[in-house]
């Protein structure tokens, strides 16, 4: 039977929900605050990440959790006054990173991204996006030969057990395959050779977005915390006035919670911060590169070579402190001629994220018609059409193609 369905929250993983839902015949309206993929989904380092079968774990050895307390390195930064309230969920993130319990998390994990690449290829296909893609992987570089070693070890057994192609690459190797590196900063890198990288990540959403509208879907202005439960379905309100459906999905990312809240949901969410900035790079390089021991990403884009950084643990809204980006931005001086900023301020975003390390994705527990697909974390741009065909299946009471149980929203029930 088909269904009247608002997605509320157009970024990729709403964009790609609304599509996927309008492609099986329903009846859908995408709602948003702003134009469609301006947020998180259009900050990002734009990397379809095939490799990422493991997610960010919480450290587990005293010595690195004391390099974060004591702010020692750029990989991460913190708030002091926001960790009182973070305590609960962190706390919650370091149980869920201990071996046994990740494990089961890298497997569930693991299922999911297997899909991305189909599942992008398949749109960016319908969408005629091809011309923002490149097929050439991305680099994780060290400047040391110790954690150099350690790391392609480890990336060596992952690629391994997942199937994936990576290949070790010394300095000569680096120089080889990115000719706009300087020369001599780095002792080696692994090679991802898997990952599609996208010259525009907000641009990739306009494109789902302009597929979605020539399927037929609609797109409204509106404010997603007005939804209210109304008979036996749900009205939001818009710029075009009130609208009603029968079921309605939350993708709203890192403001998921200004939703969930409201209703009792209690998921223990937090957001990881990050921040971008373009820089007129010459020469450009060709494939992102991580800078793995400094906490930087450095991405090339249409608008420039994009700096990303690593994870800031703060209140979503709080003011910017971009700490990590300008120490990034001496760092990333040392291995590219990184030519003058594009912008005058930093783009700043939040990493919706889960203390399991999983995406809640599923039926409500509590709200018959209500749908959650949000806490995609530091991969939502990569998983968008997957967790999308994956809830327009649960949605049509089939089959899922993946098993739905470790990103059930049941799961929390006990909190
Ligand atoms: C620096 C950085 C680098 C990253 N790099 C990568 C990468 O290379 N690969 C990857 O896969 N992922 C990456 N990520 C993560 C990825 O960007 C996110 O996981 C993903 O964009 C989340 O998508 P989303 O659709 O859930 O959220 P969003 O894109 O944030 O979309 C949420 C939408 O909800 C809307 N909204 C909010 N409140 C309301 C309201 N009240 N009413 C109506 N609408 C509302 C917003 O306007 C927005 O459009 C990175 C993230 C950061 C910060």
């Amino acid at each position: 039977m088909k269904k009247d369905i608002l997605v509320l929250g157009a970024g990729m993983v709403g964009v790609c929900t609304a599509l996927a839902l309008r492609q099986r015949g329903h009846a859908v309206v995408l709602v948003d605050r702003q134009a469609p993929g301006r947020e998180t989904s259009y900050g990002n380092a734009g990397i379809i990440q095939r490799e990422a079968v493991q997610p960010y774990a919480f450290p587990r050895e005293w010595m690195a959790v004391l390099r974060v307390i004591t702010r020692q390195g750029n990989d991460v930064h913190y708030h002091p006054e926001a960790l009182a309230s973070l305590l609960p969920t962190l706390a919650r993130y370091w149980r869920e990173s201990a071996p046994g319990r990740y494990a089961d998390t890298v497997t569930a994990y693991s299922a999911l991204i297997r899909h991305c690449l189909t599942e992008h290829e398949r749109l960016i296909t319908l969408a005629g996006a091809q011309d923002l893609v490149s097929k050439s992987g991305w680099l994780q570089a060290y400047r040391r030969q110790l954690p150099f070693e350690q790391a392609a070890r480890a990336a060596t057994a992952v690629a391994q057990e997942h199937g994936l192609d990576c290949r070790i690459l010394d300095n000569a190797g680096i120089a080889a395959a990115e000719p706009a590196l300087l020369h001599g900063t780095l002792a080696g890198a692994i090679h991802w050779r898997d990952p599609w990288t996208i010259a525009d990540p907000g641009e990739l959403v306009n494109r789902y977005v302009r597929l979605y509208e020539r399927e037929g879907g609609i797109i409204r202005r509106g404010d997603a915390t007005t939804l209210k439960q109304q008979g036996s379905g749900w009205t939001v309100t818009t710029d075009d006035g009130p609208l009603t459906a029968s079921d309605a999905v939350v993708a709203l990312g890192p403001w998921a919670p200004a939703l969930t809240k409201p209703l009792g949901y209690r998921f223990p969410l937090f957001v990881k911060r990050g921040y971008h900035l373009h820089y007129a790079a010459e020469p450009m390089p060709k494939l992102p590169l991580l800078d793995a021991e400094n906490g930087l990403m450095l991405a090339p884009m249409t608008r420039g070579l994009r700096l990303t950084t690593g994870a800031e643990f703060a209140h979503h809204e709080a003011p910017q402190t971009p700490v990590q980006l300008q120490r990034a931005e001496r760092y990333a001086s040392e291995l590219v001629r990184l030519g003058a900023p594009v912008e005058t301020t930093p783009w700043l975003g939040a990493r919706p994220c889960v203390a399991d390390m999983r995406p809640i994705v599923g039926r409500a527990p509590r709200h018959p018609g209500l749908w959650f697909n949000f806490g995609h974390a530091h991969q939502g741009f990569t998983l968008g059409p997957v967790t999308a065909r994956l809830i327009a299946e649960l949605m049509d009471g089939e089959t899922a193609y993946i098993d739905p149980r470790p990103y059930d929203p049941g799961r929390f029930a006990r909190l």
